[in-house]
């Protein structure tokens, strides 16, 4: 009796020794009031500059999530939603310690850059928690993405899309993220803008004519000035990123007649998705 009571003791210690020593116990779990604060603060932001820069389409997609968003957070099955109804949308304030959620959530975390990002399989718009982002980046990314939110609403049943469609929706994203970060920078910015884009169709007109673009320039500090001190190289390169794509859209647009904008701006947009992955 004293042998196996000293090995039940024994192996109680052993398992508090391994619950101690486990990774899962050093971090702390995310509470349901963390991940509220954070859907409470990006709506927020994106209301700000929607209405400070009376932007239509700002306004209408934050009227949107507005009415469709509820809170989601990660779970070992996939996605835990507080769902409403079939049109709700979960918006996933995503932390570093949510890949020990596993499988797709590891995927997530481990990937840098976009503070926001639409997932269709999961109709769930996640938010980087953790992105360092001046409050502008913020509502300028989830502006583009919930434009992809609300195009998936209006397509729900529809399996895949095909080249084509990707395309369209991808530059009308773009095109309304351009106009709405232009709202925001002023008349200071839509001066450097133009400049950028007069200096890129005299450098590289004729390429741009062939379908050549030309390649991402470095970090501008002067975007700095427009946008307020970017927190990070994440931060950097999104503004620097925003900036190119702008640039090359407009300069196609003044480079080739009305009937042809669109096709050339779509060719372009579908490059980058092919060729950097972005979207
Ligand atoms: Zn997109």
């Amino acid at each position: 009796m004293k042998k196996m009571l000293i090995a039940v003791c024994s192996l109680l210690g052993m398992i508090v020794i391994y619950q101690n020593c486990s990774p899962k116990k050093k971090v702390r779990a995310i509470t349901q009031d963390e991940r509220t604060t954070i859907v409470a603060h990006s709506l927020y932001y994106f209301d700000s500059f929607a209405s400070a820069t009376n932007d239509v389409a700002a306004k209408r997609l934050n009227g949107f999530l507005i009415q469709n968003v509820v809170l989601g957070a990660p779970d070992s099955d996939g996605l835990m939603s507080w769902k409403k109804n079939d049109s709700s949308i979960s918006m996933v304030p995503l932390f570093t310690q949510d890949s020990l959620f596993g499988g797709f959530w590891v995927e997530l975390c481990n990937q840098k850059g976009m503070y926001a990002e639409f997932i269709s399989k999961l109709n769930a718009l996640v938010i980087r928690a953790g992105e360092p982002a001046t409050a502008s980046t913020k509502a300028i990314t989830l502006m583009h993405e919930s434009f992809h939110a609300f195009m998936f609403s209006q397509h729900r049943n529809k399996k895949s899309q095909t080249d084509k469609e990707y395309a369209e929706e991808e530059l009308l994203a773009y095109l309304l993220q351009s106009d709405f970060t232009r709202k925001i920078g002023g008349q200071e910015y839509e001066t450097f803008l133009s400049s950028e884009v007069e200096q890129t169709i005299k450098e590289f007109g004729a390429g741009i004519k062939n379908s050549q673009f030309p390649q991402r320039k470095k970090y501008d500090q002067k975007l700095d000035i427009f946008f307020g001190q970017a927190m990070s190289d994440q931060e950097k390169d999104f503004r620097a990123t925003n900036l190119w794509i702008t640039t090359c859209l407009y300069a196609i647009s003044d480079l080739f007649p009305a009937n042809q904008v669109t096709e050339k701006q779509e060719f372009f947009i579908y490059s980058l998705y092919r060729e950097q992955g972005l979207r």
